[in-house]
């Protein structure tokens, strides 16, 4: 299947920059007493409606809407409260005004999420308490100059903070970027570096996520797995390494082992994602929501994919990942149950090939998932695909990374029988293709 169309890939780093200036400290301070003092004022005029028990009719189906009479709170939003609210906490205020409407957004935002969460039943019925320490900016309080790198913010009528990310270590790295609203904490200010990239769809690629391997599927590529033993082997060996300093009461060492387990997987992840963005450039990726998983029924997840999340950073795969390349999610309901052929759903798995009792559809059921997922994905779009399973058996590609070396390789394409299980030889390296 080809899908060739434009998307725009927003793309966001977050650089901090250490500064040491006590009116930086005086701001916070005023900043994070304003604006508890705002959430104060809109918590009182919240108005308390009743929601009553409804049942509603979409698309045929019956839905319970709300299951019983319920008190919503619904927050002051008229003209005539913000106005009363700004001029409230102007009294006596030392800063520009925009640092005041800055305070009132971020109230109003912190409300909200407290809001919806309470609706849903996650939050408990109490006025939000602000703990951390930090100002968050308006554009209208930044002036940015991009030929000196260098950040004017408004503190008071005349007065200015300057901040430079000339010289910084990431300079490079966001050159030709945009600035965003900076955030100011105590010693540091936050700086978000925005960009938009046009990518020109070509290629989309469906991975599944297993506890070796990621294991992948694209109609014109066929399969593809890479190999995260290596991940896996270095865990293995802290994990040892951190049963020995703790079992000797040794806290500092299990510290330090922690602290570098965790940068080799960072370390590993980073070169996957960017290895990934390179091989499939102008694809789109397409993952489970693993957020979704969650809420499906313990019993009825596979032990398998119970277990393969113990080990394997997941989230943090898809979410570096989306930092350089296009990443979809689809709902994991039934991926590795559903015949891709004729969409009987099995009731029952053993044993490593999938097989349809509807049609006798035989596939590795390590690869069952990543086909179903792309089905899912291309279903959603309206693409038009295959549902012929001889057309995707194209062979496999393997892929790895080495934790030491550069960028990942390639393997070699190898055509084995879609229930075979590991190629035998590890073929040869390839450089990564541009084209793929
Ligand atoms: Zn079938």
């Amino acid at each position: 299947m080809q899908e060739s169309s434009l998307k725009t890939l927003e793309q966001v780093r977050m650089y901090s920059i250490p500064i040491s200036d006590a009116r930086v400290r005086e701001l916070v301070t005023w900043y994070l007493n304003t604006l508890q003092r705002a959430i104060d004022i809109i918590w009182e005029s919240i108005e308390w409606r009743y929601v009553f028990p409804k049942i509603e009719k979409r698309k045929g189906k019956l839905r319970v809407v709300a299951p019983y009479k319920v008190k919503v709170p619904e927050l002051p939003k008229s003209r005539s409260f913000k106005k009363k609210l700004r001029d409230e906490l102007l009294k006596n205020c030392p800063y520009a005004k925009h640092w005041v409407d800055a305070v009132i957004r971020t109230a109003y935002s912190i409300v909200e999420s407290w809001r919806k969460r309470y609706v849903k039943g996650k939050a408990r019925k109490a006025k939000p308490k602000v703990k951390r320490r930090f100002a968050r900016c308006k554009i209208t309080l930044m002036r940015v100059d991009y030929e000196r790198k260098a950040i004017r913010i408004t503190l008071k009528p005349g007065e200015y903070l300057e901040v430079s990310w000339a010289g910084r270590w990431f300079t490079k790295r966001v050159d030709g970027w945009r600035v965003g609203e900076v955030v100011l904490k105590d010693d540091r200010i936050l700086i978000p570096f925005k960009t938009t990239k046009i990518i020109e769809v070509k290629n989309v690629v469906a991975w599944d996520s297993n506890e070796l391997s990621l294991d992948g599927f694209s109609q014109s590529l066929g399969f593809v797995k890479v190999d995260l033993r290596p991940l896996q082997s270095m865990k293995i060996v802290y994990e040892k390494k951190k049963a020995i300093a703790q079992s000797r009461g040794k806290r500092e060492v299990y510290e330090k082992y922690v602290k570098r387990e965790r940068n080799r997987e960072r370390d590993f992840v980073n070169r996957l994602a960017k290895g990934l963005a390179v091989l499939f450039s102008n694809s789109v990726h397409v993952f489970e929501d693993l957020d979704k998983e969650d809420l499906i029924s313990r019993e009825k997840a596979p032990k398998s994919r119970r277990k393969r999340n113990a080990r394997t950073p997941w989230k943090l795969i898809q979410r570096k990942l989306s930092e350089k390349a296009l990443v979809v999610k689809v709902s994991p309901r039934n991926t590795s149950r559903t015949c891709p052929r004729c969409g009987f759903v099995v009731k029952t798995q053993v044993g490593r090939v999938f097989k349809c009792p509807e049609c006798g559809f035989k596939l590795d059921r390590q690869k069952l998932a990543s086909i179903n997922i792309y089905l899912r994905y291309a279903k959603m779009r309206g693409l038009p695909h295959s549902n012929d399973p001889d057309t995707w058996m194209k062979g496999e590609l393997w892929v790895g990374v080495t934790l030491s070396g550069g960028s990942p390789v390639i393997w070699a394409p190898m055509k084995r029988s879609p229930e075979g299980s590991e190629p035998k030889g590890r073929g040869i390296h390839i450089k990564p293709h541009k084209h793929l």
